[in-house]
């Protein structure tokens, strides 16, 4: 399995991060992509990426809760971050939030603008969030659809329009533990299926979206890749198809889109 999107960068991991890889590694996750969210938490998930190359790569972009706090010239930035092709495979995660709005919903369209434009002149995927801000996060998007090597909605906690409209628009669908929650993850759940196999993808967004269906419940309210699993099992039962089915085009639509390397699944 990938897991698509983790936050190793994040304080949560910086005790034992040899111990989180190495019970991913044992739970079955062959790749991750470490989530940068700032300009210093991509170089910070850059470097990761170099401790563990066969392991990690990674994305470099700025999350619309940092938008304010980008500088004039993280653009500039970002593209010499991302020339560091061994390790970035994808400019994100940028979009936007209007959930709380820890930046203004000004400076979070520029930013978001800008990386989008980045990504194309790159020709690198973008790694998109996107929270209470449907219309105008896909109005940023719509002039470039076509113009990236692929679009990925990380994450995704939609509505069934929201998500057909993704769709007919060639994007890929990021789905997290979200999926297993009984309470707020129910509409997620009845419209998950919808989601052509060549289009899933699976992801922890770990420290964050513990799947509430682990068993036994885990002491630390931490996430991890290890628990991709459960993320897998839950998507098996929606879809009602073998969980390998769901493991397999999840892992071969994350490897041809990010462009990883090595072992198979
Ligand atoms: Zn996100």
């Amino acid at each position: 399995m990938i897991d698509i999107g983790v936050n190793l960068t994040n304080s949560r991991f910086t005790k034992d991060l040899a111990d989180v890889i190495t019970r991913a590694k044992s739970a079955g996750v062959n790749h991750c992509l470490v989530t940068g969210t700032s300009v210093e938490e991509s170089q910070k998930a850059i470097s990761l990426c170099q401790q563990y190359p066969d392991y990690l790569a990674s994305t470099c972009g700025v999350h619309p809760h940092d938008a304010d706090q980008a500088s004039d010239d993280f653009v500039e930035t970002l593209r010499e971050l991302a020339s560091n092709n061994d390790c970035v495979k994808a400019i994100g995660e940028c979009g936007l939030d209007f959930n709380r709005n820890f930046s203004t919903p000004e400076n979070q369209k520029r930013v978001f603008t800008a990386q989008i434009e980045l990504a194309c002149h790159l020709q690198k995927p973008l790694f998109l969030h996107q929270r209470d801000a449907f219309e105008e996060w896909f109005t940023c998007l719509k002039p470039f659809i076509g113009q990236v090597p692929a679009m990925v909605s990380h994450c995704f906690t939609g509505n069934q329009r929201e998500l057909e409209i993704c769709l007919a628009h060639d994007m890929y669908i990021g789905i997290t533990g979200w999926v297993c929650d009984e309470r707020r993850g129910k509409e997620l759940q009845s419209i998950v299926n919808l989601i052509p196999l060549d289009r899933l993808m699976i992801e922890t967004d770990a420290p964050y979206l513990t799947p509430r269906t682990i068993r036994p419940r885990p002491k630390s309210s931490r996430n991890e890749p290890s628990y991709l699993d459960y993320v897998a099992s839950t998507l098996a039962e929606l879809y009602g198809v073998e969980k390998h089915l769901i493991m397999e085009h999840s892992s071969e639509n994350a490897r041809q889109v990010f462009q990883l390397g090595g072992a198979h699944d």
